[in-house]
């Protein structure tokens, strides 16, 4: 097995996030504008292969867990067999996808069986009203059916993403909360980031973590640690006796720089060290002019050097021109 590498400020880089395209069937309002984004354009696309062979790479240099995300990871085609050669790679130990749930009656059989370990599925209300709202046009049926797919072909800790916004659906915190008790859910509250033509939006109805905790602990009573498996920014609490636990990601209030383990890649082969940084290293170019393996490993070196200390994201009146839906959360 290779030798973990370390970031230009000594941390373990374990973590690899592929966003495999920058389509969506939702155009959920806190990630893309109503008319969604330019197309990448089918040629700037990676392949599956060159995909498969990006995280070949990276697994040589100490990637272990692979996130695959998006736009919409489903509505790649060929995303079995790509979760199949991911799971091919030696060194990678687990494979998640971050996904709207509404095509996982359909995949999410063939996605257990290609070698997926879990997914997170963000659904950011219950109201069916509100979904649509939100979503610019899901059904939160669909979502709901997902959410039951994932748990019935074993793509477990299901884990369902919630991001919180004022005045939007700040009010379903407690009920959202209830679900880790009643349902045995595993919510992850995240904080509105100001990302791309988004950060007014965030601005405006942003909700701090710690506001969220304390409306969940005003109903639920004092959180308990809990350890939840997973390889991200989320600090875990529970509910006392609930087999579900609740997560909060508070890219904003509070920092998790400095234990910061992932890289991305985004589905036009670019390297992204930072979600809050403009630093980017094309892979796309290269690797279509004929790159070797030692080549690319450099590149990606060179990401893994230069990957910024920290951000101060809660100063910026402005912020990073990546998009969400583009880079993949
Ligand atoms: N389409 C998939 C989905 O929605 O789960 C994967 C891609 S989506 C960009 C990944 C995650 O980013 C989702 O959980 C979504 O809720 C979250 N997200 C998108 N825009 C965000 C924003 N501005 N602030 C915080 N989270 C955001
Ligand atoms: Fe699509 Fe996910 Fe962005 Fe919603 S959050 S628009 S489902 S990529």
């Amino acid at each position: 097995m290779s030798t973990p590498t370390l970031d230009g400020c000594g941390r373990e880089i374990s973590y690899l996030r592929v966003s495999v395209t920058d389509r969506c069937n939702l155009r959920c309002v806190y990630c893309m504008p109503a008319e969604g984004v330019p197309d990448l354009g089918h040629n700037r696309m990676l392949r599956l292969e060159e995909i498969a062979r990006l995280v070949r790479i990276g697994a040589g240099l100490g990637i272990r867990n692979v996130r695959i995300t998006g736009g919409e990871p489903l509505v790649r085609l060929g995303i079995v067999d790509l979760v199949a050669m991911i799971r091919a790679i030696e060194d990678i130990e687990s494979i998640s996808m971050t996904t709207n749930g509404i095509a996982l009656p359909q995949f999410a059989e063939q996605l257990a069986g290609a070698g997926l370990n879990r997914v997170n599925i963000s659904l950011d209300t219950l109201d069916a009203d509100r979904y649509r709202t939100i979503t610019r046009r899901g059904r939160l049926e669909d979502a709901l059916a997902g959410i039951r797919a994932a748990y019935a072909f074993g793509l477990t800790p299901v884990k369902i993403n919630m991001v919180v916004m004022a005045g939007v659906n700040d009010d379903e915190v407690v009920s959202f909360a209830g679900r880790t008790v009643s349902e045995g859910w595993h919510v992850r509250f995240i904080e509105f980031m100001p990302l791309g033509e988004q950060a007014r939006l965030a601005r405006a109805s942003y909700v701090s973590s710690t506001v969220t905790r304390q409306r969940i602990e005003e109903a639920w009573g004092p959180l308990v640690p809990a350890d939840i498996e997973g390889f991200g920014p989320a600090r875990t609490w529970r509910v006392p006796g609930s087999d579900g636990s609740i997560g909060l990601i508070s890219a904003l209030s509070q920092h998790f720089c400095s234990s910061c383990n992932r890289i991305r890649l985004t589905a036009d082969g670019t390297l992204v060290p930072c979600l809050f940084s403009d630093l980017a290293y094309d892979l796309w170019e290269p690797m279509r002019a004929g790159a070797d393996d030692d080549s690319l490993r450099d590149i990606w070196l060179e990401a893994l050097a230069h990957k910024p200390a920290g951000h101060h994201l809660e100063r910026a009146l402005t912020t990073t021109s990546h998009q969400m839906s583009r880079i993949g959360g």
